[in-house]
């Protein structure tokens, strides 16, 4: 008799990831030969530089083809703490045992996650948030706490908000500036209050600064440099977005070497290393500076431009309520009271795709109905178009 599938208690309450659904949802549109704008999928749309492509084929041929130590080669750990250690304002610079290679920064956010938290711990969520988020924190058997941001403070939380949702339980809070899907950046007061008061707690830190070098408006700040200690402090980065390297999956973690260890050990027995040839490639993002900031200024030049365009794109349509965007490539947008739907932001997602063929990702992905999530990570005429589809819509 077939055995028919119950899952297990692990991932009872798991659902698909909503950006990744839509992204695959708008291929296949576009496949069927739908004309769809797509604005789902949060991923440059630039190709990996090609000194860095240049350095994975050549790493291919010098033999980089087997294992490596789990955490990850040394050159690249040193070369990823180097770059910490170029953030001003660390008093103790980062060593290479504190940083572990992983398979993407997500990865590294799910390790931590499984390391820092278990049953019954509370972890705070500043929301709107990346929707993987709420279920690594699920999946470590832990509790999501989200809390809701000032829409008047562009949906961000502050230390007051995080201390009233605290309880006895909480263990942790996720931070991430630039924000997935909002694109607001914290302030150094902003951030500040937060780490002093997640330090005097006694609570992990979890940093995901996978969008720092994309910050349009004086640069987007690490915790490293503003953190009065680093012993609850897990920051989170990778090559993904700024360096154009999605599909190459690598992240990292910088950690207390306690921490490390752990997340070390854990993925030992779930992933081992990352892709060697992976770890090549970014190992030149990292250390071929000159070529790779002039890559990374061009990226993050056009994408300004796109953001600057999708803004005045709106400005025709003042009722049209968004987050002010100063970094990542996202505009999230207010879409409360659309037809009178208990879930709007699903609600608009559904009609914008069948009435105007835009693909963008419904606001309950990231614990807030009201929004839906537009990414400009696309052609400047391209982003222009979906979000005047969008404007429409909504106003129609
Ligand atoms: N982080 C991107 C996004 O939010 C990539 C998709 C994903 O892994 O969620 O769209």
């Amino acid at each position: 008799m077939p055995l028919s599938f119950q899952p297990s208690p692990n991932i009872a309450r798991l659902k698909e990831s909503a950006t990744l659904a839509v992204a695959a949802k708008a291929r296949a549109l576009k496949a069927q030969g739908i004309p769809v704008i797509d604005l789902g999928a949060g991923e440059p749309d630039f190709d990996t530089p090609a000194f860095i492509r240049r350095a994975a084929a050549a790493a291919v041929e010098a033999g980089a083809t087997r294992y490596t130590n789990t955490e990850g080669i040394l050159p690249l750990r040193e070369a990823i703490a180097a770059d910490a250690n170029r953030i001003e304002g660390q008093s103790v610079p980062v060593t290479p045992a504190e940083v572990v290679v992983s398979n993407g920064s997500k990865q590294s956010l799910y390790n931590a996650c499984v390391c820092c938290f278990g049953p019954g711990d509370e972890v705070l969520i500043p929301t709107p948030a990346w929707t993987s988020y709420f279920e690594m924190v699920d999946l470590a058997r832990a509790v999501a706490v989200p809390v809701v941001g000032d829409p008047a403070n562009s949906l961000k939380v502050t230390a007051a908000m995080l201390a009233a949702a605290a309880t006895p339980r909480t263990r942790g809070l996720m931070l991430n500036s630039p924000s997935n899907p909002t694109g607001a950046v914290y302030s150094r007061e902003e951030l500040a209050s937060i780490l002093t008061l997640a330090a005097d707690r006694g609570w992990w830190v979890i940093a995901d600064e996978i969008y720092r070098r994309i910050a349009y408006e004086g640069g987007a700040l690490s915790a490293l440099e503003i953190a009065p200690t680093r012993d609850n402090l897990i920051v989170i980065n990778g090559v993904a977005k700024a360096y154009a390297m999605t599909g190459w999956r690598i992240g990292w973690s910088i950690a207390p070497p306690a921490v490390s260890k752990a997340m070390t050990a854990f993925q030992g027995h779930t992933t081992s290393n990352a892709a060697a040839v992976s770890q090549h490639a970014a190992l030149a993002a990292l250390v071929e500076r000159e070529q790779a900031d002039a890559a990374v200024s061009h990226m993050v030049q056009s994408f300004r431009q796109r953001r600057d365009a999708v803004l005045a794109a709106l400005a025709p349509f003042p009722s049209v309520r968004h987050v002010h965007p100063q970094g990542a490539f996202y505009l999230y947008v207010n879409v409360e009271g659309f037809r009178g739907a208990h879930d709007p932001g699903a609600a608009f997602a559904a009609a914008v795709l069948d009435e105007h063929q835009v693909a963008i990702v419904p606001g309950n992905a990231f614990g807030t109905p009201g929004w839906i999530r537009a990414s400009y990570a696309t052609t400047e005429s391209i982003a222009v178009e979906g979000l005047t589809r969008v404007a429409r819509c909504l106003t129609a």
